[in-house]
């Protein structure tokens, strides 16, 4: 039966991409200028931000998934599909994140349509195993600031290539962004270090801090997993619970894309063994903030989120 509604699922998608234009595999000839941007659609808004600062003014960035919407669980619609076919070029992240997207990426690969996973810019070493599924990657590459450096030179090769005329600019865009990305990794570094040794722990609602725990030293649990689309169950809440409440961890974190229930559970669950533990606020994991809010670009996410950890984890219970 699952088989059939897969192969009904890449059917639809077959019809879908069909009844959209061809896509002209001249298009890359196309004279691209401020007047006539290159058309990009991309999936998450971390790539929305870094595609638009390196191809400025050149690029017109379409993002599909907005502010705090999570990638595991997200659909694209036949809106989406039909703006996909029609782009210059299409990036996603990759490493299965967009996990309900990855058919309409192969068909549209084998249509040869421009479409690129911006996680191959990374090397098998620069990976984590994913502990859920065996032979799959943590696709949560964005918060090691030193792998999100390497996916921007990525991307300033792929606007290179597809735009060779605009290719020292987009270079000089990226070299500068880089320098920026550079300060913010040393900046991390920094903060952490105000955190007690002991309470070098963050924990959160499912497992996308994990390159963020190898690169700057913090042990991560999550309580969920490497995707959202697992549910903790009550034993993964006794479990934790019983970690947070022996090590006297100040904050547990919830996530802005996901449900705060699984971490209200365990905060109960460390209570009903004697322990306070403080909710240290909402952390931004697998998207940007809303427009207006100080994590609306990547730079701005990271430094929000830092700030919460650094607040909720140096103050003794
Ligand atoms: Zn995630």
């Amino acid at each position: 039966m699952i088989r059939l509604f897969r192969t009904l699922f890449v059917l639809a998608i077959t019809l879908a991409l069909s009844a959209c234009q061809s896509p002209d595999t001249n298009e890359a000839a196309k004279v691209v200028g401020e007047a006539n941007p290159i058309n990009i659609v991309v999936t998450t808004s971390m790539i929305t931000d870094l595609v638009s600062i390196i191809g400025q003014p050149y690029v017109s960035v379409n993002g599909l998934m907005g502010p705090n919407v999570d990638p595991h669980l997200y659909k694209a619609s036949e809106g989406d599909v039909r703006l996909m076919t029609g782009a210059d070029l299409v990036l996603y992240s990759g490493l299965h994140l967009e996990g309900k997207m990855v058919d309409i990426f192969e068909q549209m690969e084998k249509r040869g349509q421009n479409v690129h996973a911006v996680s191959d810019a990374l090397a098998p070493e620069d990976l984590r195993e994913s502990a859920l599924f065996a032979g799959n990657h943590d696709p949560h590459i964005w918060f090691d600031v030193k792998l999100w450096e390497k996916v921007a030179k990525r991307v300033g090769e792929i606007l290179i290539e597809y735009d060779p005329a605009h290719g020292e600019h987009y270079q000089a865009n990226l070299e500068s962004y880089l320098s920026q990305l550079d300060e913010l990794d040393s900046w991390i570094f920094a903060e952490l270090q105000r955190i007690p040794e002991q309470y070098r722990v963050l924990i959160t609602s499912h497992d996308a801090f994990g390159y963020f725990g190898r690169r700057y030293g913090l042990e991560v649990r999550g309580l969920q997993g490497m995707s959202t689309a697992t549910e903790a169950g009550t034993a993964d809440v006794q479990e934790l619970a019983a970690f947070v409440a022996e090590r006297k961890i100040p904050s547990m974190y919830v996530e802005a894309s996901i449900s705060p229930r699984g971490i209200e559970a365990v905060r109960a669950a460390v209570r009903d063994r004697g322990f306070e533990v403080q909710i240290g606020g909402t952390l931004y994991g697998d998207a940007l903030g809303s427009p207006g809010t100080n994590a609306e670009t990547y730079i701005g996410m990271v430094r929000e989120n830092v700030g919460l950890i650094v607040a909720g984890l140096i103050d003794k219970p």
